[in-house]
């Protein structure tokens, strides 16, 4: 049996026909099985829905109650039989409660891993490397100019310009789902203890993580905060909001953008941006490749981003690779601010 026969690419998504199920449908199916609650990766309409609790939370926080027709969930290691597939889902390490989906048939074991990052994040599971004979990854930073480094470094930048100017406010765009989550998780881990300040867009997720136990500390909604208030803090926007009329709230604002194209410099000067600070959600050239090596996969598939570059780096190390072309893939997340462009 070919991996084929297993999960082949469709135009609705990724589709195991023996297990009756789709990874990640970009268009409504009878039964989705969901990486992560990021838009792009999870849509509603579906028939039946089968992901992690805090995938389903977030699905419903997100499309209401009838987000899918049923929903079930599924804890990290626990394996489900879906026809002749076995599917068991593994942290991902990407946001608050992102798997990978492996699926075994007939003794070869398929891993989708969704978006992932193999660095350490105090708001989600940490990735585990699951050994496999297919593996199926993103390529969204897959160009050898992006390393993200440590994300520390980079709230330590933010710091050092809040207490350089106290009496201006810092506004950091970062995605609703998992960065701002992240940023502020990071913030308090280097011991910033001052409440932090949330655009609108952003309350229902952040108290959602708030509520699973993630460690945010004080954190207050701009809405109704005086000028005067706002001086010398730091406010969590969505990225498109910097460019809002909503910030003229804010005194002589600082802007800064938490975002792994921040290592490009022009792009940032492009979005006027003061800040850049090098923050990523998904894994950068040597997380890509050195993640590819260790599932010990010898053939790989590569769903959306810079396919051509990791594909041909499969081929120079000998593996097999082919790019997927799923349209649908990469606009991630931001609802409520339609940037276009999450990460
Ligand atoms: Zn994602
Ligand atoms: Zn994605």
């Amino acid at each position: 049996m070919r991996a084929e026969d297993i999960l082949a690419p469709t135009p609705a998504g990724i589709c195991c026909k023996l297990g009756a199920f789709h990874i990640d449908p970009t268009r409504p199916v009878e039964r989705a099985l969901i990486t992560h609650a990021h838009s792009d990766h999870a849509r509603s309409g579906h028939g039946a829905v089968l992901a992690t609790q805090e995938t389903l939370d977030l699905m419903r926080l997100r499309y209401g109650e009838n987000f899918a027709g049923t929903a079930q969930a599924v804890r990290y290691g626990e394996s489900v039989n879906l026809g002749g597939a076995k599917v068991t889902f593994h942290p991902a390490g990407h946001v608050l409660g992102s798997a990978q989906i492996a699926v075994e048939a007939n003794g070869l074991s398929i891993v989708a891993s969704g978006d992932y990052k193999d660095f350490s994040d105090p708001t989600c599971a940490p990735f585990e490397l699951i050994p496999c004979d297919v593996f199926i990854t993103e390529a969204t930073f897959a160009l050898p100019v992006f390393r993200h480094g440590d994300p520390r470094g980079e709230i330590a930048k933010l710091l050092h310009s809040v207490a350089l100017f106290p009496e201006r406010a810092h506004l950091v765009g970062a995605y609703s789902l998992g960065k701002a989550q992240r940023v502020i998780a990071l913030l308090r881990q280097a011991g910033h203890q001052a409440p932090i300040y949330l655009h609108g867009a952003m309350e229902a997720i952040t108290s959602y993580y708030a509520s699973r136990g993630i460690a945010l500390g004080e954190l207050r909604v701009v809405r109704g905060a005086t000028k005067a208030e706002l001086a010398g803090t730091i406010t969590l926007c969505p990225p498109s909001a910097l460019s809002d009329l909503w910030t003229r709230r804010f005194p002589d604002p600082v802007t800064a953008v938490a975002s792994g194209w921040m290592r490009i410099r022009a792009r940032a000067r492009q979005h006027g941006v003061a800040l850049p600070l090098v923050i990523s959600d998904h894994a950068d050239w040597s997380g890509l490749t050195a993640t590819i090596a260790a599932t010990g996969a010898h053939e790989i598939w590569v769903t959306h981003g810079q396919e051509d570059a990791l594909v041909h780096w499969c081929a120079s190390r000998g593996l097999k690779a082919r790019p997927l072309d799923i349209v649908g893939y990469g606009d991630e997340d931001d609802d409520d601010a339609k940037s276009g462009e999450d990460r």
